[in-house]
């Protein structure tokens, strides 16, 4: 019997790591192929029109990103050259649980015009992508759902890596037990702009928020739209119902605040895996059966790490193996 063709690693994921793996890849002269089951690239990088059918969108994942690797700011740079990203602020309000507010400068926050997941969607630009592709099972070859790649690399949180990996690959134990925190990100839109402006505020301590950021402000656009992320405990109890912490998040928005108007609409969007509980030292992992794993959870969680991570596994990947 002829043996099965192997000539492309399948990278499963298309949020910011996958593609950056992909990317990296490609440029080594690789052939890669992304399997993503949304019908778009982006993961957490997340942006949609809302309300349904509106002009704008709205970041209902990562808030803003940060740039301190030489790689990811010349990528960051192009973004800015082509007015796909823009640098938003190094300044943002904390509201502590003591009720008093103060401001708090840290490194410059970048966001996007067109909202963050255009620019996962700019960097996959020329890289083969099959979207609503959901796959079922990593298994030893390495292959996915049957399929035999050159090698495979999951990149997405563990949670979801340590679902798909077949109990007889080394990669497994890597990923098993990793605790990730959710959170449910709620849309609130106002007729026009019924607060002070802020572009963010941290709420340190509070049952419910864990940040309010003006999404008109970040994207440039002036929307009269804030985006508040719940606290994990929040998150925790609104699982099965995301709608159920609109009605708490509303309160604690319009409390902390002092609006005096009600949001003329508001959209829920859960994420069960936000953020991993704790940070890891390590890049990535790239196992001898050729299965990496990368992603935010190898590192800090943040895009910059997710995207270094990817870059790193492509290029480690690219030097091993050839397809
Ligand atoms: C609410 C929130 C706020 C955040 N705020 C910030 C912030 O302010 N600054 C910052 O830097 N970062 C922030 N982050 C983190 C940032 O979004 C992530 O670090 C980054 O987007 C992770 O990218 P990733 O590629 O590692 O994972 P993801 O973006 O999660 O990509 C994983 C992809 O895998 C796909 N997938 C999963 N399972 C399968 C399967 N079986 N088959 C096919 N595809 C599959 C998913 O659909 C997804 O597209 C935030 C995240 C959240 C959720």
């Amino acid at each position: 019997m002829t043996p099965p063709v192997r000539n492309e690693v399948l990278v499963v994921g298309g949020g910011i790591s996958g593609v950056a793996c992909a990317r990296a890849l490609d440029a080594a002269g690789t052939p890669v192929r992304v399997l993503e089951r949304s019908h778009r690239v982006g993961g957490r990088m997340a942006s949609r029109p809302l309300p349904a059918g509106a002009e704008h969108v709205v970041d209902l994942g990562a808030a803003y990103f940060t740039v301190r690797d030489e790689g990811f700011a010349a990528l960051v740079e192009g973004w800015r050259a082509r007015g796909l990203a823009r640098p938003w602020t190094d300044t943002l309000a904390a509201h502590d649980a003591d009720g008093t507010w103060s401001s708090t400068s840290g490194p410059q926050r970048w966001a996007a015009p067109g909202g963050l997941r255009s620019l996962v969607a700019d960097l996959a630009e020329g890289i083969t992508v099959s979207t609503g592709h959901t796959v079922g099972a990593v298994e030893p070859g390495p292959a996915v759902d049957g399929i035999p790649a050159c090698a495979v690399v999951l990149a997405m949180p563990d949670p979801q890596a340590a679902r798909l990996l077949h109990p007889a690959l080394r990669a497994g134990p890597l990923v098993a037990d990793r605790a990730w925190n959710p959170v449910i990100s709620v849309a609130l839109g106002y007729g026009h702009r019924v607060w002070t402006p802020f572009p963010a505020a941290f709420v340190n301590g509070h049952p419910d928020l864990d940040l309010i950021a003006d999404d008109g402000d970040r994207r440039g656009d002036g929307a009269p739209v804030l985006v508040a992320h719940t606290s994990a405990e929040r998150a925790r109890r609104h699982l099965d119902d995301p709608d159920g912490a609109i009605a708490p998040v509303v309160a604690a928005a319009t409390e902390l605040l002092g609006l005096e108007q009600a949001p003329a609409w508001t959209h829920a969007h859960r994420w069960s895996y936000a953020s991993p509980a704790a940070p890891r030292d390590d890049d990535f992992a790239l196992t001898d059966d050729l299965v990496g794993l990368c992603g935010d959870g190898w590192g800090s969680p943040k895009v910059e790490t997710a995207w270094r991570s990817g870059t790193l596994l492509g290029r480690a990947i690219a030097g091993r193996v050839a397809c």
